[in-house]
């Protein structure tokens, strides 16, 4: 990864950063996010299959540094939520270094080596390898064959399943879930200051874990989604008890494409499509 150490020394010797999100192996050899402040801590910098993190989810925890750009190791999902955060003026494209990767891909399970098998859903339907936006593009795309997107598959399942096979579904994966909130901490595009969970005047969500107050969370919070989710996936990576949460964001997705020919995060100077209305809107899958 020479190339990307060699670009972060350049950028913080040339002050065009102050900071550059990215990635660094720890000692027990694991690819963990890492902010490097200056030229010796450049040489830290990694990026490789093993690279999960959405590191556009620090754009909105760090304080901003006064004295310059954050620089942000990016791959193309990643991309996609750093211009979604533009769009929906949460940060300002100026503020930002992008330092893009081409991506071959990132492994499902961190303790193995990238594989067919061994290969996030995200990355069997990505079209966004190369990325899009950026300051600096770095690495070389490899050819490498796609598994089966057995997300797909499964979303196929519930479509054909009646109201009630679906309700039903639902209703059993997300009485697994302990309210951890691990999904929204993950999300760069969960970034209200308080979350409604955390409202108690008037309380909207129940706290505690219920299949009431399970549904409740899990469905405003795919709501809060609709047309804005960027396929990151990393909701659905660290939910801990592997509730397909991207199924629903995706299946909205989808829906935001065919009804509006929209897809969030794909280019910074178009208006969103929460945020814009017009007369010609087609309501037809309204009921
Ligand atoms: S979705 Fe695309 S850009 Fe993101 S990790 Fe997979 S291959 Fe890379
Ligand atoms: S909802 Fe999940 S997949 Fe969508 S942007 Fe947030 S973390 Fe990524
Ligand atoms: S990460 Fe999973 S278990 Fe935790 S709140 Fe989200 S859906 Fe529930």
């Amino acid at each position: 990864m020479n190339q990307l150490i060699e670009s972060a020394k350049d950028i913080f010797q040339n002050n065009k950063a102050a900071i550059i999100i990215g990635y660094t192996k720890d000692k027990s050899g694991r690819t963990k996010p890492f902010i490097a402040h200056n030229s010796d801590e450049a040489e830290k910098l990694t990026f490789n299959h093993h690279a999960v993190n959405n590191l556009a989810v620090y754009l909105t925890r760090l304080e901003k540094p006064k004295d310059g750009k954050i620089g942000i190791v990016a791959k193309g999902c990643d991309i996609r939520a750093i211009n979604a955060l533009i769009q929906e003026n949460q940060i300002r494209r100026d503020d930002v270094l992008i330092i893009a990767m081409n991506c071959n891909g990132v492994v499902e399970n961190q303790n193995e080596e990238f594989s067919k098998e061994n290969t996030q859903i995200k990355c069997k339907y990505c079209q966004l390898r190369t990325p899009n936006n950026y300051d600096f593009l770095l690495g070389e795309l490899e050819d490498f064959e796609l598994p089966e997107d057995s997300q797909q598959e499964l979303m196929n399942k519930l479509e054909a399943m009646t109201p009630e096979e679906r309700w039903n579904f639902w209703e059993s994966q997300f009485g697994n879930c302990i309210k951890c909130y691990a999904c929204r901490q993950v999300c760069p595009l969960c970034y209200c200051e308080q979350c409604i969970v955390e409202k108690s005047m008037p309380q909207w969500i129940e706290t505690s874990s219920t299949t009431r107050g399970n549904f409740s969370w899990n469905l405003i919070r795919a709501f809060h989604q609709a047309g804005r989710c960027i396929g990151c996936h990393e909701c659905e990576r660290v939910c801990p008890m592997d509730i397909p949460l991207t199924l629903l964001t995706r299946k909205m997705g989808m829906i935001a494409m065919k009804e509006f020919n929209y897809k969030h995060g794909m280019n910074i100077n178009e208006p969103t499509l929460i945020g814009t209305y017009s007369t010609s809107d087609n309501e037809d899958f309204i009921k």
